[in-house]
């Protein structure tokens, strides 16, 4: 049965966790070219924050969450390939909520063997490590490269691709804890970070005799940004994807000669602007978890009524890999 209303968890003002609040809305109506699922999992993603925040100013209200797993229960008139009762994944909008909009060009019908929770849990971290390390700069056998945050939800991703892809992969995390799981993930060395970059800048030039990483997976954003430019090695790529620690500062272009650098902002939804790269991203993501190649670590499923506590928990730098909301 579908409902009239939905329950969502609502932002009318921006600000700390505890302007997630719960409410009940009319039902989203999806158009033709767009399905009705009813969600069973929402991720909850650092974007979440920013938005809630006010960090990606979004309008007043809103509803968090950008990507959630369910079942279809409604399917518009234009739409092919998909059908009611489908179990589907998807990167969408307001998926903090009982139903859901989606587009079908961001959806995918999950196989048999693969449960709805991992549905969720893999959609958006997974097909953003995959297009990161292929696209923003195409990892090779022996690159040295630097992720951040080794062992958040992306970043146990990208440390476990860049093994796989023969990379030397150096992991900065913040706890010993958190140390042990990026190694455990593919990280072949780990710096703890405390106070500053200057330990990673010492263990990069030791362990590349100087030269630099090959590229930066950089998702912390303004405090790493410096050290990032200074560890990336002569025609070395510095990938940017996210704020977990605030913007970049503007930077002068002038400072990249010296090393012919190249910086790049890269956001997953530009290598999935049409069903076809979608697809395959979602395919090759799929065959890496089937194989075993790759493998989701979830942190916690949190019943949406305790959707402030996992935001507080992300933030507070307290989780490793991926966060759930059960929906329903
Ligand atoms: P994570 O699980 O990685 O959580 C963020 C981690 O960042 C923390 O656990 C912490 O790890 C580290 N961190 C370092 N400095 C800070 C700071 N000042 N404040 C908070 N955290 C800090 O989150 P997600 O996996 O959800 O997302 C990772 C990043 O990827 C985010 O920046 C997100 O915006 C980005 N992203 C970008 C996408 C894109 O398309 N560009 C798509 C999806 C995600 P530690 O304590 O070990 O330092």
């Amino acid at each position: 049965m579908v409902n009239s209303t939905a329950r969502v968890i609502r932002v009318t003002k921006y600000g700390d966790a505890s302007a997630l609040q719960p409410t009940n809305i009319p039902r989203p109506i999806p158009k033709p070219t767009q399905v009705l699922v009813k969600v069973a999992y929402a991720g909850v993603n650092y974007v979440d924050i920013y938005e809630r925040s006010g960090n990606f100013p979004s309008p007043l209200p809103l509803i968090p969450g950008r990507e959630g797993s369910g079942e279809i229960v409604e399917v518009g008139s234009e739409v092919q390939g998909f059908k009611v009762g489908d179990r589907v994944a998807f990167i969408g909008k307001d998926t903090y909520s009982d139903y859901a909009v989606v587009d079908t060009v961001h959806l995918a019908k999950l196989p048999d063997h693969v449960s709805l929770e991992t549905g969720a849990a893999f959609i958006l971290q997974g097909l953003t490590a995959v297009g990161l390390i292929r696209k923003a700069y195409a990892v090779q056998k022996g690159d040295w490269i630097v992720v951040h945050a080794a062992a958040g939800g992306v970043g146990l991703l990208l440390s476990q691709l860049g093994r796989l892809l023969g990379a030397h992969v150096i992991g900065t995390v913040s706890t010993e804890e958190k140390a042990a799981l990026a190694r455990a993930n593919g990280a072949e060395h780990v710096v703890l970070i405390n106070n500053g970059y200057e330990a990673l800048e010492k263990k990069v030039r030791e362990l590349t005799n100087g030269e630099g990483v090959h590229a930066v997976f950089d998702s912390v954003g303004q405090a790493t940004f410096e050290s990032s430019l200074n560890i990336v090695r002569r025609l070395g790529t510095l990938v940017l994807f996210g704020n977990a620690s605030g913007e970049v500062p503007p930077l002068n272009l002038m400072r990249l000669s010296s090393k012919n650098v190249k910086v790049t902002w890269a956001a997953v939804y530009n290598y999935i602007t049409t069903p076809e790269d979608f697809n395959e991203l979602v395919e090759d993501t799929l065959e890496y978890l089937e194989k075993g190649q790759l493998k989701i670590a979830i942190h916690k499923v949190y019943p949406v009524e305790d959707v402030q506590q996992a935001h507080l928990d992300l933030e507070g730098r307290k989780t490793t890999g991926k966060l759930l909301l059960k929906i329903q």
